[in-house]
């Protein structure tokens, strides 16, 4: 392998490693599931997936967040976890 075609192997591969490690970093940002209802944090907030407390939904509590017009969305009080826009748990509190 001649000087030059060695340094151009180099810089491809660093291209590829900076590519693979940003691929898996974006494979893991969108690596959420929806939260489980025995989930020992939802157990312990007494999540549902559908409210039963009139008016209170994780619609509209302000540790919603994400596309309102999705289904399941991402909650402050569950990291890398989504709850349901109708669901509710202890830590509800009206989104201002
Ligand atoms: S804190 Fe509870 S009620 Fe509020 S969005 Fe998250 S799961 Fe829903």
């Amino acid at each position: 392998m001649s000087q030059l075609d060695r340094r151009n192997f180099l810089k491809l591969s660093t291209a590829t490693l900076i590519g693979v490690t940003m691929g898996g970093t974006s494979l893991r940002v969108f690596a959420e599931e929806q939260v489980k209802l025995d989930d020992p944090l939802a157990v312990a907030m007494k999540y549902v997936h559908k409210s039963t407390v009139e008016g209170s939904t994780c619609s509209n509590c302000m540790q919603i967040k994400g596309d309102a017009k999705a289904e399941w969305r991402p909650c402050n009080i569950f990291p890398g976890k989504l709850v349901n826009n109708n669901g509710w748990c202890a830590a509800w509190v009206k989104a201002a």
